[in-house]
């Protein structure tokens, strides 16, 4: 299936979009982990795409539609979920324009649901693993003891000033997208609120609903 999962910051999109991967072998694309790889490498895109990540604001959108629409060829345009991608007005005409040109067009658009304390909470709560990008959520999943903590690092996004700005962004820009995608009977709301297992039971069940 060709999919799109979308929400705020701290709705949970990576983690259920890993869980989607491990057990139904849909492959996650976030345009997150990527930047953040490039990053790490210091390559090019990753020094250009630093002060925007860092600052909790949306990388120039002409940086990131190369990289999804790579990775989504890469992975031969079938069954990929979205993560983080498109963020804006632009990403997501030429998203369309895109997966229309090769006949591929989405199945559905996930969307998370979350109240903004919840995400506030996640965020300022979550940690990762420096290696292996790991997620943890310091209350409800918090690293293995025998994980050396020196290796277990807050996102340099998700200090709590970052975390606001990157929330006052999510409204501004992308939140606008959910409309787009309800106008082409693509949105799928989903309820992600409670724990990991509770919500990824809801997501197995749109996706049912979607494949009748
Ligand atoms: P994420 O891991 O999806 O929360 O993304 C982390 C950061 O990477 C965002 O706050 C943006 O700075 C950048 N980023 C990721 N995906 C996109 C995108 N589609 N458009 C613009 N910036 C992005």
């Amino acid at each position: 299936m060709r999919l799109i999962i979308f929400g705020p910051p701290g709705a949970g999109k990576g983690t259920q979009a890993g869980l989607l991967e491990e057990r139904h072998g849909i492959t996650q694309i976030s345009t997150g982990d990527i930047l953040r790889e490039a990053m790490a490498q210091e390559t090019e895109l990753g020094q250009k795409a630093k002060s925007y990540i860092d600052a909790g604001e949306l990388v120039p959108d002409a940086l990131v539609r190369d990289l999804a629409e790579q990775a989504i060829a890469d992975e031969g345009h079938d069954d990929f979920m979205l993560d983080g991608y498109p963020r804006t007005d632009q990403q997501a005409e030429w998203l369309t324009e895109f997966l229309a040109s090769n006949e591929t067009p989405l199945d559905g658009v996930l969307s998370m649901k979350v109240p903004d304390d919840v995400l506030v909470r996640r965020l300022s709560r979550r940690r990762v693993h420096e290696e292996t990008g790991e997620t943890y959520h310091l209350d409800h999943d918090p690293p293995p003891e025998d994980v050396d903590p020196d290796l277990i690092v807050q996102r340099s996004d998700d200090e709590p000033e970052t975390i606001q700005n990157r929330l006052d962004v999510y409204r501004e820009e992308t939140a606008l997208l959910a409309t787009y995608y309800e106008e082409r009977d693509l949105l799928v709301p989903v309820d992600g609120t409670g724990g990991i297992e509770e919500v990824f039971g809801r997501i197995e069940e749109a996706l049912d609903a979607l494949e009748r």
